[in-house]
């Protein structure tokens, strides 16, 4: 069990984030649970949390407001005093799936600045928190997670914004794998398939049918966020520790090629 280590998990009121929290809480991990607007539903995750006799805070902040990021960190380190594990899961679909050929540059600017600048900066400020924690003999082995998705290199033309996000997603995590290295921090990039969230209920007709009827998963069946959850796990209790950069695909095996 992990009962000292502590992890900031964004957007962890609901879906997949809520999954993460709640996987790693059950571990014995301290979680800052992070929403945007639906406190009721953070507040759910914090007693659930409790209840698997751990703790947690909760922090309302805005993936993309630079301020909020800040308040987020300093929030988490003066509850804690520690960062073990970033987890930048808060992410936003268009709010209006449209061809690429119409989509406006309100929506581009909103996902991008959500999906992508907020938890670049993110992570900037966190690495630099790990950095002086470690030097300071408080940490061993930090890490960071992306949660990307399989829109990181599958074409959808009514919602480039978000593939686009999700393909630059890909290139942050070499980045700071790459640059954070040398601190002994591993950067690892999770790409979920189709998962059962408030995120995919709109369009879950359609995916049933992709699934359950054409096998557009070699395992047929909706992921649901605790498989997800499993995957953080594995980093987090450091069982990939030769391993950063790393992409982990938990999409029932969506990206194999099939003929
Ligand atoms: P979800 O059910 O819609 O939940 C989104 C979470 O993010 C909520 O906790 C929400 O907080 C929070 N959030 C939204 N905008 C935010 C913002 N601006 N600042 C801070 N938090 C914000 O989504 P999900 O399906 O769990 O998706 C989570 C991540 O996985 C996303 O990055 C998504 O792109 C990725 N993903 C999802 C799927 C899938 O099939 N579901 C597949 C691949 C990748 P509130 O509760 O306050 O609104």
């Amino acid at each position: 069990m992990d009962d000292e280590k502590v992890a900031i998990v964004t957007g962890s009121s609901r879906g997949i984030g809520k999954g993460i929290a709640l996987t790693l809480a059950e571990r014995g991990w301290r979680i800052a649970v992070n929403y945007q607007s639906n406190r009721q539903a953070a507040e759910e995750v914090q007693h659930a949390i409790e209840s698997l006799g751990s703790n947690a805070i909760l922090v309302q902040a805005d993936m993309g407001k630079m301020n909020d990021l800040n308040r987020l960190v300093d929030d988490t380190l003066n509850q804690y005093q520690r960062i073990d594990l970033l987890v930048n899961n808060a992410g936003i679909s268009p709010r209006q799936r449209m061809d690429m050929l119409h989509i406006s540059q309100e929506s581009y600017d909103e996902v991008m600045t959500v999906n992508l600048k907020g938890p670049f900066f993110l992570t900037q400020r966190v690495a630099k928190e790990m950095i002086h924690l470690l030097r300071t003999g408080v940490l061993t082995h930090p890490k960071i997670i992306n949660i990307s998705s399989i829109s990181a290199y599958t074409s959808s033309t009514s919602r480039a914004e978000y593939c686009i996000s999700k393909a630059g997603m890909g290139m942050m995590t070499i980045l700071w794998a790459d640059r954070l290295a040398e601190f002994g921090i591993n950067v690892y990039e999770i790409r979920p398939g189709i998962i059962q969230t408030d995120l995919t209920a709109t369009v879950k007709e359609k995916y049933d049918r992709l699934i359950l009827e054409e096998g557009i998963t070699p395992i047929r069946r909706w992921g649901q966020p605790q498989d997800v959850g499993k995957a953080v796990l594995a980093i987090a209790e450091d069982l990939l520790p030769f391993s950063t950069g790393e992409v982990i695909n938990v999409d029932g095996g969506f990206h194999l090629r099939r003929l």
